[in-house]
């Protein structure tokens, strides 16, 4: 059985400065748990996380893998829960454990969604942590090497999800000495009669393959010192069985038909450039076999391989490949992810330790996709990849349905683009959500793993609020589509009242015009507009004056006999009246939705109350927005003055409440607050909401939000806070 001692011997060695305390604490912690259980093997349980952490430390990686390697089966395997562990062993080994128990976790899915799931757990854990997956194959290293003592069903099963997943994860993150062991391992295990029958095969070639490859490296060696080319290693190798195999399957080959049975290896110093030079020493040796050429060191894979591969014919006739490769290319070839990651770690500050961790993660993440595009063409796993494609650079969360789907959303997302990003109809119709089942703001920042339920309801309709607080542009665009399409069907409706209404006036019947289509449509036409409504739109956009309408459909002669402002009124005018009914709300009123609408057109800059001086304007597509006279936005929009219309408040309506802002100066005393409040009270006024803070030139400034009826009520409410001792000033605060 491997001691702990061993283990902490290897990480000390390559990693100096570690924990090894921590290392400890972990064994003692995991021993303990695992105590009195064993496995299949008859052996204590505890030779399993010891072994796993051994390949760890073998991999070379940091203290909290070894650690974790020690630690990763006790949650699944014991009664210890992980805030046990937080509190033992903090949140980074805490994360890690809860990772790798979430992979270990077997869904009750159909055997083809359970790869796509794998692998989207995989995917997922690593989003928090690419260890997890290394200690991932770690743990089904040991437990491949350790196979003999199960059942061949079981043994079948685990080497076929072996092959499946977990080796081509080895592949894709560059891992090749993992990859092929875990490979010959499963080949082993899954078809034991062709492994036995291939290795004796080849074993009974051995002694003539291991001669040719003597010959061979020693050439090489003799013209590679001949040039004074520096080299490190010189490898002769036979080629591994489950490869072997394949290829024989694939070809309907038989080996004495295979011509790279072996293969030569040359490990140079670290200079790209003596790669390249080894190669013509190479080529100059033996004839290369023309277009097997590659040069991975120009080009390297995806998953950062690095080598030159040439095919030549040896002295025999015989064919064989020959990679070349540089001592740090070597490395990367052989571990991978974790060789690459040493290497930057090594090169860079703690501080920037972080962004080189956030880097490799997405070069993981790029080199997994088109693994999870192999899996399988279940419908949620193309959903997966869509959701992976959407954007690969930007840091993401990972959010869940109740159902357990996972969604993809970039970092700052809200409910409201987890619920465009489930179906545009869940988001048209969202009210409210749900994260680990409490009722959150639509606003809420989503983090990884929140479980989301999305609350909606039927005919509810999206907020244009919602635009300050999405960021996917699934929902952006949906959301404004939205707006855009309730905008004009809003227009056309303005725009057929405002025409009823100037068609009144000149006593033009509406059945004659607005239900005349082909009059309409002639004169939409000579506005350059297809269709009826796209006119009456116009007119509610406040782009074509219903005036100038009526004159196209009357003609400019009798248009001019029946215009009853023709004397006392300018077009400006005219319009004008229209308007102030439509504010007004009177018997003949234009009401287009009712009071609520009314409402939304008072401008948000200056939030206009009732008895103020007002002041309106014909926004596009907003209809008519009311500002207060004094609103320093007014100015601006006079320069458009066609679009300005006098505005004044109705004098039926009914009594409206509203919310008003005020800021009062104090001197920095006991008590101004409450005064201040007391003060609202006694005049019967509502109070929202109201806080108090003190400034920087020492004054208390306290902010009120008020419910008023109209000016003179605030009026009134200004001129009693002022008389509070103490109060310097009162203003009223925009929006
Ligand atoms: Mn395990």
């Amino acid at each position: 059985m491997i001691r702990i001692e061993d283990i902490i011997e290897k990480v000390e060695k390559n990693r100096p400065d570690s924990n090894i305390e921590l290392i400890r604490r972990a064994y003692m912690f995991s021993a303990l748990h695992h105590k009195g259980q064993k496995r299949a093997s008859g052996e204590p349980y505890l030779v399993h996380p010891l072994e796993v952490s051994d390949i760890l430390a073998e991999m070379r990686l940091d203290e909290v893998s070894v650690s974790t390697g020690l630690l990763h089966d006790v949650v699944e395997d014991t009664l210890v829960d992980l805030e046990t562990i937080r509190n033992y062993f903090g949140d980074e080994i805490t994360q890690l454990v809860d990772g790798l128990t979430k992979i270990a976790h077997i869904s009750n899915l159909s055997k083809e969604k359970q790869q796509a799931e794998n692998i989207r757990k995989m995917v997922l854990a690593m989003t928090t942590d690419v260890r997890v997956v290394l200690i991932k194959l770690a743990d089904r290293l040991h437990n491949m090497r350790t196979m003999q003592f199960l059942n061949p069903e079981k043994r079948a099963r685990i080497s076929q999800e072996t092959l499946d997943i977990y080796a081509p994860i080895a592949h894709r993150l560059g891992m090749g000495k993992v990859r092929s062991e875990l490979e010959d391992l499963s080949f082993q295990n899954l078809y034991p009669q062709e492994y036995k029958k291939l290795s004796v095969e080849i074993e009974a070639r051995r002694p003539e393959l291991e001669a040719a490859l003597e010959k061979i490296t020693g050439s090489i060696r003799e013209k590679l010192d001949e040039n004074d080319v520096p080299f490190v290693e010189i490898q002769g190798r036979v080629k591994r069985l489950y490869s072997l195999w394949k290829k024989l399957k694939k070809r309907k080959l038989t080996i004495d038909q295979v011509y790279d049975l072996i293969a030569a290896r040359i490990i140079t110093t670290n200079e790209k450039k003596n790669c390249y030079v080894a190669l013509s020493v190479i080529h100059d040796l033996w004839t290369p076999v023309p277009e097997r050429f590659k040069d991975w060191i120009a080009i390297p894979r995806d998953n950062l391989y690095q080598s030159l591969h040439t095919s030549v014919i040896g002295d025999s006739g015989q064919s064989f490949e020959v990679q070349i490769r540089t001592e740090e290319m070597h490395q990367i070839a052989e571990e991978g992810v974790a060789a690459h990651w040493k290497y930057k770690e090594s090169k860079l500050g703690k501080q920037e330790e972080d962004a080189s961790l956030d880097e490799l993660r997405r070069t993981v993440e790029k080199l997994l996709l088109p693994l999870v595009e192999s899996t399988n063409e279940t419908q949620d796993s193309e959903d997966f990849i869509e959701s992976l494609k959407l954007d690969l650079y930007p840091k993401d969360v990972y959010a869940f349905t109740p159902m357990g789907k996972v969604i993809q959303l970039p970092r700052g997302s809200t409910p409201i683009d987890f619920a465009y990003a489930i179906h545009s109809e869940v988001g048209d119709t969202c009210t409210g959500a749900k994260i680990k089942g409490r009722i959150v703001p639509l606003r809420t920042e989503l983090q990884n793993g929140d479980v989301v339920e999305i609350l909606t309801t039927p005919n509810s309709k999206p907020s244009r609020d919602w635009l300050n607080y999405i960021i996917t542009s699934r929902a952006r665009n949906r959301i404004r589509h939205w707006i855009s399409e309730a905008q004009r069907a809003e227009s056309i409706e303005i725009g057929r009242k405002l025409l009823e209404k100037e068609a009144d006036k000149f006593h033009v019947a509406h059945k004659k015009l607005l239900n005349n289509e082909n009059e309409l449509k002639r004169i939409a036409n000579e506005y350059g507009l297809g269709r009826p409504e796209d006119l009456l739109a116009s007119i509610g956009y406040g782009k074509t004056l219903p005036r100038n309408v009526i004159a196209k459909f009357l003609g400019t002669e009798k248009f001019a006999e029946l215009d009853p402002d023709k004397k006392k009124e300018t077009k400006f005018q005219s319009g004008v009246k229209a308007v102030k009914k439509f504010i007004g709300l009177g018997e003949d009123t234009i009401i287009v939705k009712g009071i609520d609408n009314l409402l939304t057109a008072r401008a948000r800059c200056c939030n206009p109350l009732r008895g103020e001086d007002i002041v309106g304007y014909i926004s596009l597509g907003k209809g008519i927005v009311v500002h207060n006279k004094r609103c320093k936005n007014v100015q601006q929009l006079m320069i458009n003055k066609d679009r300005i219309v006098e505005v004044e408040w109705a004098k039926n309506e009914k009594e409206e409440i509203q919310s008003v802002r005020l800021l009062a100066t104090t001197e920095n005393r006991m008590g101004m607050l409450a005064g201040i409040t007391n003060a609202i009270a006694e005049i019967k006024t509502g109070i929202r909401d109201a806080n108090a803070k003190v400034s920087k030139d020492d004054r208390g400034l306290i902010e009120v939000t008020i419910e008023v009826f109209d000016k003179k009520h605030l009026d009134k409410v200004i001129s009693s806070i002022e008389q509070v001792p103490g109060v310097i000033a009162v203003e009223r605060m925009n929006s």
